[in-house]
């Protein structure tokens, strides 16, 4: 194998490529040059304390910013533009669309759709923008129903859920989708401690399935346990990155440790 094919080989297996991402709000930076990879099927979980921007850089990954600077390619795309023959091209509204069709994501907020029960919620995206058939659509919704542990639940409403119950549901409607990648913004945040559990639960299934997945967290004992990669953010900035022994167990810099002080 020549150097050229190995090199071509390695990007090949990126789910995740930033480079130098910028982005600001107004006079605000809020990310200064983000350099990360997610390789297909890792686990990286994005720590940091609150401001850190995040949020911010799931959004540019999910296709939802469009980057003042670097670059970043999600699942071999360049996000917000189109390559031909060595010229970039700005996406169209439903270009973009379509490349977001490769990411699943999962909000503090669960966000179901209220007046639909938990089966219909896993349904609508299939039917609606896949154009799936209902009967096949309805089968598969089932399957993911029962691999979150709510097979019993899905004639439920939202309302009748509990929070655990509900993002588990949204989990499901996530997955429905098929994603290559799935991202995931302090899922556990929004909920009561007992609940917290049963979605971390859900999630290690997921990574022990093989999903490539993005989790901004602050439930270090799942860092800990499921990141392949961690990576500490302050600022703007990734401050370190790498295995979890060595980020939160052995961290380099005052930063790093000073966070983990307050939430370990
Ligand atoms: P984190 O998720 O790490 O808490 P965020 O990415 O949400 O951080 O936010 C980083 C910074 O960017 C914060 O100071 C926040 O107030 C600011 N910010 C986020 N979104 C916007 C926006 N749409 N407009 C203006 N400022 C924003
Ligand atoms: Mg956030």
């Amino acid at each position: 194998m020549t150097r050229h094919t190995e090199a071509a080989s390695a990007t090949d297996q990126l789910m995740v490529e930033a480079r130098g991402v910028r982005k600001h709000y107004g006079q605000l930076e809020v990310l200064k040059g983000i350099d990360l990879e997610v390789r297909n099927g890792e686990v990286l979980c994005l720590v940091g304390p609150s401001g850190s921007g995040k949020s911010t850089f799931l959004r540019c990954i999910n296709h939802l910013e469009r980057l003042d600077g670097g670059t970043l390619r999600v699942n071999g795309h360049l996000v917000g533009f189109r390559e031909h023959e060595g010229r970039l091209y700005e996406l169209r509204e439903k270009e973009v669309a379509a490349q977001r069709l490769d990411i699943g994501m999962v909000f503090q907020r669960f966000n179901l759709f209220p007046h639909m029960t938990a089966l219909q919620n896993v349904m609508e995206a299939p039917v609606q923008v896949h154009r799936e058939k209902p009967a096949a659509a309805r089968e598969r919704a089932m399957s993911l129903l029962e691999r979150v542990g709510l097979a019993d639940k899905s004639g439920a409403y939202p309302a009748m859920l509990s929070g655990g119950q509900q993002q588990r549901v949204a989990i499901a409607r996530a997955l429905a989708m098929r994603p290559r990648l799935m991202l995931f913004d302090e899922p556990t945040s929004a909920l009561d401690p007992e609940l917290v559990g049963e979605v971390l639960d859900v999630m290690r299934g997921l990574a022990a399935d093989g999903m490539t997945m993005v989790v901004v967290t602050h439930e270090m004992g799942f860092a800990r346990e499921v990141a392949d990669t961690v990576v500490f953010m302050d600022g703007g900035v990734v401050v370190e990155s790498g295995p979890p022994a060595d980020v939160l167990g052995n961290p380099q810099h005052a930063r790093t440790r000073s966070f983990l002080g307050k939430v370990l």
